[in-house]
């Protein structure tokens, strides 16, 4: 057995090494080819959103961002376990959809990486996804009561947020996705929106591209703030959110726009 520091809590320190378990940083599976080398600007992006994420306070040292691969399909870049605010372009690695890595080099993923692999495998629209722990949305996942679209950034909500409750499946567990067969149940909850709830853990946001799925991830955080100050504000009366047919409709103006917001917090880090 080797040592190694637990990819989920990366920054802590070795208070937290212990013996790595074989599912992390490569595994026993047949090592995956490459689907060739990337653009340095492509790998820098993507870091760029990670430190965007941590900027942005949607994730602090927990939570990562992935992309499909430009060229192969079957292939997604992710960091390396690391803290997101850290992430530079030399840390991106290759995985297949199987989550294994092409290229390890020694460099560990992240535990949780089964989320983004099984749900680009059950959704071909996806080309990147985010998961994260970000604070205000947690509570949704928790009390029952649906998350809505409470401005018109939010739209992608308008068709609801769904719950993925692991303990439904899975009973009792550590509450992390660490392998295929949770990663898959959570893509199947998902289905087609564009994010989903963890109970008692976090959110994954999806979009067809990288600023899409950054955006998303961000103004959730936002909505769910939103909602809480409206709920408190209605003192049980009704909330006049966006509607199903005015959702799309919204959402439809964001994607095409999310390049304003994209440009400004990349220069926010240094990019
Ligand atoms: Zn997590």
């Amino acid at each position: 057995m080797r040592l190694f520091q637990c990819p989920c809590h990366a920054s802590l320190g070795s208070s937290f090494l212990a013996y790595a378990p074989a599912d992390v940083g490569g595994g026993s599976r047949p090592v995956p080819t490459s689907a060739g080398a990337v653009d340095r600007a492509i790998l820098e992006e993507l870091a760029a959103a990670s430190r965007i994420l941590a900027d942005q306070g949607v994730v602090d040292a927990f939570g990562h961002v992935s992309m499909r691969h430009p060229v192969n399909p079957n292939r997604f870049l992710m960091s390396r376990s690391l803290a997101p605010a850290l992430v530079t372009a030399d840390d991106i690695m290759e995985f297949d959809l199987d989550c294994e890595a092409c290229e390890a080099k020694g460099r560990s993923g992240f535990l949780e990486r089964f989320i983004h692999g099984e749900v680009y495998k059950q959704r071909a629209d996806v080309n990147s996804v985010v998961h994260s722990h970000s604070q205000s949305v947690i509570p949704f996942g928790l009390v029952g009561v649906p998350m809505r679209a409470m401005f018109h950034n939010a739209a992608f909500l308008a068709e609801g947020a769904p719950v993925f409750d692991i303990r439904e499946k899975f009973g009792a567990t550590d509450m992390l996705v660490g392998n295929h067969q949770k990663g898959a149940e959570l893509a199947r909850v998902l289905g087609n929106r564009p994010v989903a709830l963890m109970r008692a853990h976090g959110s994954v946001a999806t979009g067809p591209s990288l600023p899409v799925a950054i955006f998303r991830a961000v103004y959730t955080e936002v909505n769910a703030r939103l909602q809480l100050q409206a709920t408190m504000l209605a003192a049980g009366g009704p909330i006049a959110a966006l509607d199903a047919q005015e959702g799309p409709m919204a959402d439809a103006v964001n994607i095409g726009s999310a390049s304003r917001a994209w440009d400004m917090w990349k220069r926010r880090v240094g990019q």
